[in-house]
C-alpha cells in the first residue's frame, strides 16, 4: 500500500514536471554549434557560446553554461574550435570567354573549400553565367559562395578587357548604367584602360545619382581628390592611393594628360614623392567620405616576383585546367621581357604598397581583403589566395583582428549588406566558418578549417576535402 502511494506520488510529480514543460515548450531549431569560441570581430572578444540556427539564420547565441529555450535537431560539438563569419573575398574575377565557363564554375568549389562563403566579382565577360550561378547558389541548387557581381566593367572605346561597356561619348554613360541596372548588378565597376578622365568622373557621378555603389581603378589623368569628390565608394588597388599621397600629383597628372609620360613611368616619380602630410590629408578624406580601399597585396607580390619564383609545382595548378593556365602567359611574358630597372621598380613598389596598406589601416581607412584571383591573373588562385592576402596584411604590420575585419565585416559594409552579413549575431544569415585554432593568435589559422556552414549546408572537414579533390581538372 505504502509503495502504491509512493508510486502514485512519483507519477503525479512526473506529470507536474511534464506539465511545466508543456507550458513552456522548447523551441525547436535546425542546428546548434555547441560550446564554441565565438569571435566577435567588432570587439575582438571571444566568448564560449552555443549558437542556435534556424532556416539559415542565427536564432540566438547563449553562453554555454546558461539555460536555453531552444532545442536543436542536430548539434555540432565545436569544443576547442573558433567560430567566425564565413570569409569574403572582396575582389575576384569570373572571366575568360565561353571556353573557360566550366573552369570558372569549378572555382566555386574552391571558394567553399577555403571557407569563403561570399565573393565580390569585380567584372568580366561571363555575366549571363555568373548571374545564373548566383541565382542557383541562392536557391541552394549549386554549391558555391554567395556572389555579388558588377557584371561588365565600364571603360572606354577598345577597352583592354573583353565584355566591357564602352563609354566613348557622354550619352554612352546612360546606356551603360541602364543596362547594368536592368541586370540588377550589385555595384558598378569602372576600369581605366581607355575611358577619358572626364567620362570617368561623370560615370561615377551618374551612378551615384542613381543610388548605385561604385568601385574602380582610376585614369591617371584625374586626381584622387576629383575621384573621391565624384563619389567613388571603393578604390581597387593602391596605385591610385599612392598617386593621391604624392606631393607632385598635379604635376604628374598634367604630364600624363599631355602624354609626356605613361602609367608605369609615373610610378617611380609618384613613389619617390610620397609626402606624409599629403598622405594624411588623403587618408582623412577617404575616411570622412567612407571610401574603402582594396590593397590586393598578394597578387601584387606574386606578379612582382614572376621573374624569380618558379610556380610549376603550385598545388592549385591542378584545379585550374590548361585553358586557364594559358591565360597566365601574358603577364609572365611581360615580366620576363621587362628591363632590369622595371623589374627593380616593380619590387620596390610592392614593398611600398605593403607599408601604404598599413598606413591606411592605421589612419582608420576601411580596407577590403580581395585576392583579384581569376583568369589572366597569373598564379593567383581562387580560394587560397584570400588567405594569402590576409597573411600579407599581417606581415605588413596590420593586426590579425584588423585583417579579419577587412574580409566579411567590411565587405558587407561596403555593399550595404550588414543587416544580413558580417558578424555572428541574432537574425543574421548563418554563413559561418569553424576553425581548429585561433586566427587572432596566428592569421595562418584561417586555413585550419574544421567546417563551413553555407546556405543551410554544413560541410565537414572531410566533405571540404572531397570537394577540393573533386575539383581537380583531369
Ligand atoms: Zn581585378
Amino acid at each position: 500500500m505504502k509503495n502504491r502511494i509512493k508510486i502514485a506520488s512519483y507519477i503525479s510529480s512526473l506529470f507536474i514536471l511534464l506539465g511545466c514543460q508543456n507550458k513552456e515548450p522548447k523551441q525547436s531549431v535546425d542546428m546548434c554549434i555547441a560550446n564554441t569560441n565565438v569571435i566577435d570581430l567588432e570587439t575582438g572578444q571571444i566568448k564560449l557560446q552555443d549558437v542556435y540556427i534556424n532556416n539559415g539564420r542565427i536564432s540566438t547565441l547563449i553562453n554555454t553554461d546558461d539555460n536555453t529555450d531552444y532545442i536543436a535537431k542536430s548539434t555540432i560539438d565545436a569544443t576547442g574550435k573558433y567560430l567566425l563569419p564565413g570569409f569574403w573575398d572582396n575582389h575576384i574575377h569570373l572571366r575568360g570567354g565561353d571556353s573557360l565557363i566550366s573552369n570558372n564554375k569549378n572555382f566555386l568549389n574552391l571558394f567553399i573549400a577555403n571557407g569563403i562563403t561570399t565573393v565580390r566579382d569585380a567584372g568580366g565577360d561571363l555575366t549571363p553565367s555568373v548571374l545564373e550561378w548566383k541565382h542557383q547558389i541562392a536557391e541552394e541548387k549549386l554549391v558555391g559562395p554567395t556572389i555579388f557581381t558588377s557584371g561588365s566593367k565600364i571603360d572606354g572605346p577598345n577597352a583592354t578587357w573583353a565584355g566591357s561597356l564602352e563609354v566613348e561619348k557622354e550619352a554612352d554613360i546612360n546606356t551603360a548604367l541602364d543596362s547594368l541596372e536592368k541586370l540588377r548588378v550589385d555595384f558598378v565597376k569602372l576600369y581605366d584602360s581607355r575611358i577619358s578622365g572626364e567620362h570617368y568622373l561623370k560615370t561615377i557621378e551618374q551612378a551615384e545619382t542613381r543610388g548605385l555603389i561604385t568601385s574602380g581603378h582610376m585614369p591617371f589623368t584625374v586626381t584622387l581628390n576629383e575621384t573621391i569628390d565624384a563619389g567613388l565608394d571603393a578604390v581597387e588597388h593602391l596605385y591610385y592611393i599612392m598617386k593621391g599621397c604624392a606631393s607632385n600629383e598635379v604635376e604628374i597628372t598634367e604630364k600624363l594628360k599631355s602624354k609626356e609620360i605613361g602609367f608605369w613611368q609615373a610610378m617611380p616619380a609618384l613613389m619617390d614623392n610620397y609626402a606624409d602630410s599629403t598622405a594624411q590629408k588623403t587618408f582623412q578624406k577617404l575616411k570622412d567620405q567612407q571610401v574603402f580601399v582594396v590593397p590586393t597585396l598578394h597578387i601584387g607580390k606574386t606578379l612582382s616576383y614572376l621573374d624569380e619564383i618558379d610556380h610549376s609545382d603550385d598545388t592549385y595548378l591542378k584545379f585550374m585546367g590548361d585553358g586557364l593556365i594559358q591565360t597566365y602567359q601574358g603577364r609572365i611574358n611581360r615580366a620576363l621581357n621587362a628591363s632590369e630597372k622595371v623589374r627593380r621598380d616593380r619590387k620596390k613598389l610592392d614593398a611600398f604598397f605593403g607599408q601604404l596598406a598599413k598606413a591606411l589601416n592605421d589612419a582608420g581607412v576601411g580596407l577590403l581583403a580581395g585576392s583579384d584571383s581569376g583568369a589572366y591573373n597569373s598564379y593567383t588562385y581562387p580560394g587560397i589566395s584570400l588567405h594569402e592576402e590576409l597573411k600579407e596584411m599581417v606581415e605588413n604590420g596590420i593586426s590579425p583582428l584588423d585583417a579579419l575585419r577587412t574580409s566579411a565585416p567590411n565587405g558587407a559594409k561596403f555593399l550595404k549588406k550588414s543587416t544580413d552579413y558580417g558578424s555572428i549575431s541574432k537574425g543574421k544569415i548563418a554563413e559561418l566558418v569553424i576553425l581548429d585554432a585561433n586566427p587572432l593568435e596566428n592569421i595562418e589559422n584561417t586555413q585550419k578549417i574544421y567546417a563551413v556552414l553555407k546556405g543551410g549546408t554544413l560541410f565537414t572537414e572531410k566533405q571540404l576535402n572531397d570537394l577540393l579533390n573533386a575539383s581537380e581538372i583531369q
